[in-house]
């Protein structure tokens, strides 16, 4: 744990000690033997979860109410309770092996910003919201984000209520085995603004010994996967000039694909993640080859340039082999611009409390993507313990955890109150 400086004194502060209790309270739901967390979408222990977070909600004088696709509204009303709400939020579904922080500790700091508003007597003009958005990590049904997608109109509803899991379950079956009516559309409340507090899954706070993240947008990202066909041969007596073989593409493309990225600068990231040959024996030359490429960037040019040049050292190289092959764009997300008086009011806040921190561009997609698409959205990060997410280790600092949640509080209110 390490001490921050807080300059501003006189001022409402959420209650770190409540944070952290709740974090691990929360953890103890679907805990694993690694000290991390399996409570994947729409299961008895997603419900349990929520159902945690609605006592906590309740009795901290909040509504709760959940929409067709199973998102959660937790909503304490502000003098006008007719304005658009200021909005907050994350997810409480976790990865089968994830940690104690992804997503939940959003959806806390956020009950933990209204219940301090709560007790401190303080009622903004907007009223406030936290959101529990549905399976947002898309591992047991096919779908990241899907919560947030329905709500932001990018995913019809029948499309979410029809995928199913790997026993075949549909998500519909389980929102309404959990108790969730299913009838009537997930229509959107007007928002004035949408905050998400998040672990930021990454190194680099943590090196630069940040406190917080002024998180500006979302890098572009795509998926690529290449195929070369070649023909499979005896590996002893086919001589290397009279073989077909695909792996000599893949000798060629790959210090290519390095160059490429490294001449985007220090902010391009390219992943090799799958190489496979068939038949995949030792002593065949491979009649087949496929591997992935995803690649990410945050700013547009660069990024453009990455993909096209991928492609054509990928095909010069097919050309140079004479070898048949293919190379295609998989999955592609496009980068997102936070709202700039978004991102200013978390800056501001940042600045009054007296943290340490910086700009940076998020690596990792989030339900803010889809907020960010209809209403004004920016997020804020923490440092996490060397870099780890999505593993049982994952581990933060609670002076962070804390930091942030004041940071997320004093945003809010600022958003809120005019
Ligand atoms: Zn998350």
């Amino acid at each position: 744990m390490s001490a921050i400086a807080d300059p501003v004194d006189n001022a409402v502060r959420i209650d770190g000690g409540r944070l952290w209790s709740r974090l691990m309270a929360m953890a103890q739901i679907g805990a694993t033997p690694q000290g991390g967390c399996n409570r994947q979408a729409l299961t008895d222990g997603d419900f349990s979860g929520r159902e945690l977070l609605r006592g906590w909600a309740e009795a901290a004088g909040c509504r709760v109410r959940v929409d067709a696709v199973g998102n959660l509204f937790v909503r304490r009303a502000g003098r006008d309770d007719s304005l658009p709400v200021v909005m907050t939020g994350s997810h409480l579904d976790t990865q089968p092996t994830g940690g104690k922080f992804d997503g939940v500790y959003g959806v806390i700091a956020g009950l933990e910003v209204l219940q301090r508003l709560h007790e401190a007597g303080v009622a903004p003009l907007h009223s406030m919201e936290v959101v529990v958005w549905c399976n947002e990590e898309g591992c047991r049904f096919p779908m990241a984000m899907m919560g947030s997608a329905v709500w932001s109109g990018r995913l019809p509803l029948d499309a979410a209520y029809a995928l199913t899991d790997r026993t075949g379950r549909s998500v519909k079956d389980e929102l309404e085995r959990l108790g969730i009516a299913t009838r009537g559309a997930v229509t959107r409340q007007p928002v004035k603004a949408a905050l998400e507090v998040h672990i930021e899954q990454g190194p680099v706070l943590e090196q630069r010994a940040k406190t917080i993240g002024v998180v500006t947008g979302v890098q572009h990202m795509s998926r690529h996967e290449v195929i070369v066909e070649g023909q499979e041969a005896h590996a002893g007596p086919t001589p290397m000039d009279m073989r077909r073989d695909p792996i000599r593409v893949l000798a060629d493309v790959l210090p290519a694909l390095y160059a490429a990225a490294r001449d985007r600068g220090s902010d391009a990231r390219l992943t090799v993640g799958i190489i496979e040959t068939l038949p995949g024996s030792p002593n065949t030359v491979p009649g087949h080859l496929r591997f992935t490429v995803d690649v990410r960037h945050p700013q547009i040019d660069p990024y453009t340039e990455l993909r096209g040049e991928i492609e054509s050292v990928v095909r010069a190289a097919l050309r140079r082999h004479s070898l048949k092959g293919d190379i295609r764009c998989v999955w592609e997300a496009p980068g997102v611009r936070f709202d700039t008086a978004c991102v200013d009011a978390v800056r501001a806040a940042t600045v009054a409390l007296g943290y340490d921190a910086m700009d940076m561009v998020s690596g990792a997609g989030h339900d803010s993507c889809n907020t960010a698409a209809v209403v004004p959205t920016s997020m804020i990060f923490v440092p996490c313990a060397g870099g780890l997410s999505h593993n049982e280790a994952e581990s933060a600092d609670p002076a962070h955890l804390e930091a942030g949640a004041n940071v997320l509080l004093h945003a809010m209110l600022a958003l809120a109150s005019a």
